[in-house]
């Protein structure tokens, strides 16, 4: 027999199925069903077949007025009255139903006096159907017996998956195929401080517990329906209590041996304690960069005054210090700004202030102050058309900035650098190319990520706070357009980024 799988639309074979079924109905016909099935199990079946054989005998004797008139309908009755409690209470009940209508058969041979060969062949018929009612009880009994077993089992697997999900420290959804949830377990519940309804259809746009939870129930829903899990979802849950939870939702899908989907799972890892000290570090960066800035534009005056004062005294060494001093404190604020801009993206405040310039004029601005000031590496510009975009200027000076700064300290020694512009009807790209060290091809869009830096061997030999290409992203994206890298390992990489010709609105 094979067995029925708890997730999937009860799947057994056939014959269980159908048996599944007719007990389900006999169920539903047992007025008994309250006083529980086994204690009664013997008394109902005995009370119902003694009322049917009261009932026949009132009817052959007092409606009919022929006591012979107790014909084959009895025998259809008692057979009914045998699958049934066959079914209902198994063997025992049965057999009991059984007893009943043999002994009735009996009482009628003696109430109606036969006598010779029709005794004998009363007796005959009475005893022949005893055995066959006897065979229908022992096999539709067993059949029962099984059904129960079966039902059992598949009880007994669902509890255990439930305790199973029970203790785990995340929320647990799982629908089968037909978006009917099955499984939910505590974890979610407290989550979403609601009850999630087992048997619940999810569809689409249709919330899971509540009004306010279209957002779960929805990435499961498209994973049944489109075969495609989702990865590490960010949502924020409000609860009814007016708390805000955040959670990261993955869904997964489970098959059956033959590959067919049965069933979607969806699992709620709650972050809410991690956004918060992620938050709290964040006011803090912000706060300390704040701090930094007054200092910094003191130091900076006071520079200016010291630079005066240098250049009277014509002191080389002096001046060469001095350099140096303003070179740190222009590094130090390039600092402050980016974590700053950190807080600014995180909050949505990176505002940009856009005006047309010439995109090839700023590069080549840019290439000249950068070449001033790092004789080590010779960088070229390459391929420059006049360009005129709109776009915020210091932004994308950041950016190019960035993608110098990076291309100079991840080609260690020397090399040569190339920034170029390539431009069709819609688009500018400009890309920076190096000869350094390179990036293997896993690593292309986690450099982009906020405070991802590569940590092999190479690369952690590199200052840095892997800052400066999530900034350069948000900037690209904020004006609509792209930022991508090509590498390849030892023999350098090169920066890409596009933005779009046409004035955007
Ligand atoms: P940082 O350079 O401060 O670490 P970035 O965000 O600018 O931070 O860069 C993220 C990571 O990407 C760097 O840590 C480095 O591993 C890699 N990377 C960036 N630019 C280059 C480059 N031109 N060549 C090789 N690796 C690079």
């Amino acid at each position: 027999m094979r067995k029925c799988i708890s997730i999937d639309s009860v799947k057994c074979d056939t014959i269980m199925g159908a048996l599944i079924f007719v007990k389900k109905i006999v169920n539903l016909l047992n007025p008994f069903a309250f006083l529980g099935i086994k204690r009664y199990s013997i008394i109902y079946s005995f009370v119902v077949s003694v009322i049917i054989s009261i009932l026949s005998e009132i009817y052959a004797n007092w409606i009919v007025g022929d006591p012979m008139a107790v014909g084959t309908y009895i025998i259809l009755v008692n057979v009914l009255t045998i699958i049934y409690f066959s079914f209902r209470d198994g063997i025992r009940g049965g057999l009991t139903a059984v007893a009943v209508s043999v002994a009735y058969y009996f009482y009628i041979i003696y109430t109606r006096e036969y006598e010779g060969s029709r005794f004998v062949s009363g007796v005959e018929t009475t005893v022949t159907l005893g055995v066959v009612y006897s065979i229908i009880a022992f096999v539709i009994g067993f059949l029962k017996q099984q059904v129960d077993n079966l039902i059992e089992r598949e009880a007994d697997q669902r509890r255990n998956l439930q305790a199973i999900i029970d203790q785990l420290p995340v929320g647990v959804v799982v629908a089968d195929r037909n978006g009917k949830v099955t499984h939910a377990n505590k974890f979610l519940e407290t989550l979403l401080k609601k009850q999630v309804p087992i048997g619940y259809t999810i569809k689409n746009n249709a919330p899971l517990a509540s009004d306010d939870h279209t957002h779960i129930s929805e990435p499961l829903f498209q994973t049944i329906t489109t075969g495609k899990p989702v990865k590490g979802k960010e949502i924020s849950i409000h609860r009814p209590d007016g708390k805000l939870k955040h959670v990261l939702l993955s869904t997964s899908l489970v098959h059956n041996k033959k590959g067919k989907i049965i069933a979607a799972a969806s699992i709620l890892n709650d972050v809410t304690q991690q956004k918060e000290i992620e938050s709290r570090k964040d006011d803090f960066v912000n706060m300390a960069s704040h701090e930094l800035k007054t200092p910094i534009t003191s130091m900076k005056l006071y520079l200016e005054s010291l630079t005066d004062k240098i250049t009277k005294l014509n002191d080389q060494k002096a001046t060469k210090i001095l350099n140096s001093i303003k070179y740190q404190t222009k590094k130090l604020e390039e600092l402050v700004t980016e974590l700053l801009d950190i807080t600014r993206i995180q909050t949505g405040k990176l505002l940009l202030s856009k005006e047309k310039f010439s995109l090839n004029d700023l590069i080549s601005e840019t290439v000249s102050e950068f070449q001033g000031s790092t004789p080590s590496h010779e960088i070229q510009f390459v391929n420059s058309y006049s360009t005129n975009i709109y776009a915020d200027k210091f932004r994308i000076y950041q950016v190019l900035t960035n993608l110098l700064t990076n291309a100079i300290k991840y080609s260690p020694g020397h090399g040569k650098i190339k920034i170029g512009m390539q431009r069709n009807n819609t688009n500018v790209i400009v890309y920076v190319k190096d000869q350094g060290i390179g990036i293997r091809k896993e690593e292309y869009k986690k450099i982009f990520d906020r405070l991802y830096q590569v940590t092999s061997a190479v690369e952690k030999t590199f200052p840095g706070l892997g800052i400066g290409l999530f900034i350069s992203k948000e900037i690209i994206s904020k004006h609509n357009g792209s930022i991508w890298v090509e590498s390849s390992v030892g023999k350098g990489s090169t920066f890409y980024f596009s933005l779009p010709l046409k004035k955007e609105k």
